[in-house]
Parts: structure tokens; sequence; C-alpha cells
């Protein structure tokens, strides 16, 4: 089902550019600005299982995006900018802001020095427990599980259950499966269970895969001096918000703040909803964000910077720039407005 979305998304794409209609689009869906979400930042790998390619972009492809965002004459400015222009209806020129969720270490290794050479800010959002090297990377666990495995057992819904893993299509199929499942359990703490007990049935160290992506607090330190960075907070947790009782929610949102402060010693105003689709974050945790006092915070639905995007800072879409399609012939059709136009059903601005 993934892949054959994912084929439609990029007939999807193609059309848009093979038709040209992109430029047709561009006045009423391109907005002032996009916002591009990325998670990392490394060379390909050539597996044939990889079911989080979709989280990572080339070095290769990042580059193209800096050059085509500088060929179109578009400011690439950081979240505070951002801020600024809503809040001040700056709008005389179009703008592009680089953000990057979780703290990968790929991000310093890869993004940095090509977001340096072309002089670029960026914001890295911090997941507090992932600095610390106790995180649940769970996604990418998961991976490692079925990477390695022939065949998996789970009890699912009260029903013990083997899963085929013996093929890179088997092995997507049971991904997919097992992705849907432990997202749907009804609690935080199930979840962690769950996989916690198919890493231990597999031999998977979920620590060890946390301290070998993400940065430590040492190393954010030196990283956050560096003044094209900004850091953001993403939980303390890495928990999906809108499940969560209010008052653990509105901890996750002020005390991973405090965290971040108290090791980069500077005020820390953005933030980056876990997960960020509808399920995890919506009218409740856009206004927990206002009252924790960040100045924005993005999403990952979709959409382009409108002017009435300033009414929703803490609502704000973004742009993704996704694994599946790292095809340079996209990067005007996304400048354009016209993916997201697409995707959102024709919908400028979608914050309820
Ligand atoms: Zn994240």
């Amino acid at each position: 089902m993934k892949q054959l979305r994912h084929s439609v998304i990029r007939a999807g794409l193609e059309a848009l550019y093979f038709t040209r209609a992109h430029h047709l689009l561009r006045p009423i869906f391109g907005g002032v600005g996009a916002i591009f979400m990325l998670h990392h930042v490394r060379p390909g790998r050539s597996d044939e299982f990889q079911p989080n390619r979709h989280l990572e972009v080339t070095p290769g492809f990042l580059r193209a995006t800096l050059l085509h965002l500088g060929s179109e004459g578009i400011d690439v400015i950081s979240m505070d900018e951002v801020h600024r222009r809503l809040v001040e209806r700056d709008f005389a020129r179009r703008f592009a802001c680089f953000t990057f969720d979780d703290g990968y270490r790929d991000n310093r290794d890869y993004a940095l020095p090509l977001l340096r050479e072309f002089d670029a800010p960026f914001t890295v959002y911090i997941t507090s427990d992932f600095a610390e090297g106790t995180g649940r990377l769970w996604w990418i666990a998961l991976e490692a599980v079925i990477a390695n495995a022939h065949s998996i057992e789970v009890e699912i819904g009260g029903a013990a259950t083997r899963i085929d893993a013996d093929s890179p299509s088997a092995k997507q199929a049971a991904f997919d499966r097992l992705h849907d499942w432990l997202r749907g359990l009804p609690a935080e703490h199930d979840l962690s269970r769950e996989i916690g007990a198919l890493c231990a049935r597999h031999g998977v160290d979920q620590a060890a895969i946390c301290r070998d992506l993400c940065m430590s607090w040492d190393e954010l330190k030196r990283f956050s001096d560096d003044p094209l960075v900004t850091i953001g907070a993403h939980t303390l947790t890495h928990c999906s918000l809108a499940r969560q009782a209010e008052p653990t929610a509105r901890h996750e949102l002020a005390a991973s703040r405090e965290r971040i402060e108290a090791v980069v010693q500077r005020p820390v105003v953005h933030l980056a909803y876990p997960y960020g689709d509808r399920a995890a974050a919506s009218a409740r945790e856009f206004a927990l964000a206002r009252e924790a006092g960040y100045r924005t915070a993005v999403t990952t639905r979709p959409g382009m910077i409108f002017p009435e995007t300033a009414k929703h800072l803490t609502a704000l879409p973004r742009v993704s720039l996704n694994g599946n399609y790292q095809d340079v012939r996209i990067l005007p059709v996304l400048t354009s407005g016209a993916a997201t136009a697409m995707w959102n059903g024709f919908r400028r601005v979608d914050a309820a």
C-alpha cells in the first residue's frame, strides 16, 4: 500500500512538472514562503529494505535544493526571522527556512558544512531523551529488528501472530504492519513495552541506536555555538502530545525547553511537535505551545506559508524534503506550492 501511495504521489509530482501546471498555480498557492522539514542528511545506502528512507536525503539533494532556492532569488532565513516577517507582515521577498527534527549527528556532519557554504541558517529540534542517550527511536529499532529477522512473532490484539520477513518485500510489508500496529496502541507505555520486547527477542539495543545517531548534550552545546544554528524543542520523550493528559503534555513542553536552555544558555522559543500530524497535534496542543511561551511551533502538515498563517504561529505547516522523492525536477514544483496544494485538496491554510 505504501509503495502504491509513493507511486501515486510521484506521478502527481511529475504530472505537475511536465504539464508545467506549477507555473500557473504558483501565484495562488506559492504563498510567501516555505518551511522545509528534514530529518537525516547522509549519503544514500544501497540496501533494498529501507523503510525509513523518507526520513533522509543525501547531501547532494540538499545542495540541489539550496542551489534551486538561490536561482529563484528566495531568501533562506532562520525561524526567528520567519516569526518576525509573519508578525510584521514583511512579505516583500519569498523565503525558505530549513528545519531538522530529532537532533541527528549527521545534521552536524553532513548538513552543517553545506549550509555554511550557502550561509544558510537552520533550526534543529531536540528531543531531550535522545540527547541524553536514553531515547527510544522505535521506528529505527523496528527497522533493525526486521532487517535481521526471517520471521517475527508478536501478539496482536490478543492473537499470536507470525509475520514473514524473509525477503525485502516481505520485510517492507512486515514493517508497514508492525509500524501501524505500534502507532495505534492506546498509550505511549504500550508502545515502549511492545518495541522493548521485540528488541529484547531480536537482540536490538535501543539505547545504542540512540547514542549512535543522536548528538549528546556536549555535542549540542558546541553545535549550538555556530551562528547559523538555532536549537528548538521536540519534547522530552518524543511522545504524541495529543495522546497525553493535559498536565503531562504541559510538562513535556515546558521541561524540554528548560533542559535545552540549561545547556545552550539561550532562550528556546521554537517547537516541533513529535509526529506532527493531526493525530499528534491539534487545537489543544497549539494552545498549550502558545501558553508554554513558544513563539512558533511547526507541524508535519503539508503546506506553504501565507500571510494569513500569521494567525496560527503554533500551527505552522511544512514542506517535507522526502527521501523517496529526491528528484531535482520536483524542486520547482515544491517551491511553487503546487504539490502541497494538491495534498491539501487546494486549501491554503489548515490549522484547526
Ligand atoms: Zn521527531
